[in-house]
């Protein structure tokens, strides 16, 4: 099978959302049905559409927010691991954005593409394979992949917006750790699930753990410096 590695642009697709019949646009405006795309900070490829409520929006923006910077920095190592899954990964992906789902899971995969303006094979695609995936956002929000990990970690940020800010940084790089993993099924639909699983919480490991590592570098600088100063 030949890989289509077509690198979509947002605009073109954002000119196609825009495009279409005004009373398909406006039903979906009236029922807070909104639509943002994004793509991995270093990557022209995939192009992922979040589709999601206009209740979402902040949401929305935290997963673009993972995807576009939390991945820049992460580990390069981290990265590279998904290299060959992100190159072969369909050329546009779309993300449903939902508060819970019934059956609990954090995320899916789905086997054809729901979201109304992908579904059908259209030029502006390129010929891009289509995929679709669903993330259940306070499902992951309640979710503790690392539970004893996690918590050694929070200890240090204990004190003030530090710890918001931990907060905020540990919930994107669950988001963007589900996002790589439900990629990797949609790349590989037989690679089995103890191989996806540990190689997507390799990554939240990884990732979370050098940010701490970071922050904790950057804290001990401030505290030297004032130290200095009452010298
Ligand atoms: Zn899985």
């Amino acid at each position: 099978m030949k890989t289509v590695q077509t690198a979509l642009s947002s605009a073109a697709i954002l000119e196609y959302l825009h495009s279409r019949p005004r009373p398909q646009r406006w039903a979906d405006w009236a029922r807070g049905r909104r639509r943002l795309i994004t793509r991995f900070g270093d990557r022209t490829h995939p192009l992922l559409v979040v589709a999601h409520s206009f209740r979402d929006a902040r949401t929305a923006r935290q997963l673009s927010l993972a995807v576009e910077q939390d991945w820049l920095e992460a580990p390069q190592r981290s990265r590279d691991a998904y290299d060959e899954v992100l190159f072969k990964a369909s050329g546009l992906i779309v993300l449903q954005l939902r508060r819970d789902n019934v059956c609990g899971c954090l995320g899916h995969r789905h086997p054809i593409v729901r979201e109304a303006p992908f579904a059908e094979p259209h030029e502006v695609f390129a010929g891009a394979r289509t995929g679709e995936m669903d993330i259940a956002w306070r499902r992951v929000a309640a979710w503790q992949p690392l539970p004893l990990t996690d918590t050694a970690l929070d200890a240090r940020f204990l004190e003030g917006s530090r710890l918001n800010e931990f907060h905020q940084k540990q919930f994107r790089l669950k988001l963007l750790s589900i996002i790589l993993h439900e990629t990797n099924h949609l790349t590989y639909p037989d690679a089995p699930e103890a191989e996806i699983r540990d190689r997507s919480l390799a990554f939240y490991h990884e990732a979370l753990a050098s940010y701490v590592e970071n922050a904790v570098a950057t804290l001990s600088l401030t505290i030297d410096r004032s130290f200095s100063r009452l010298g």
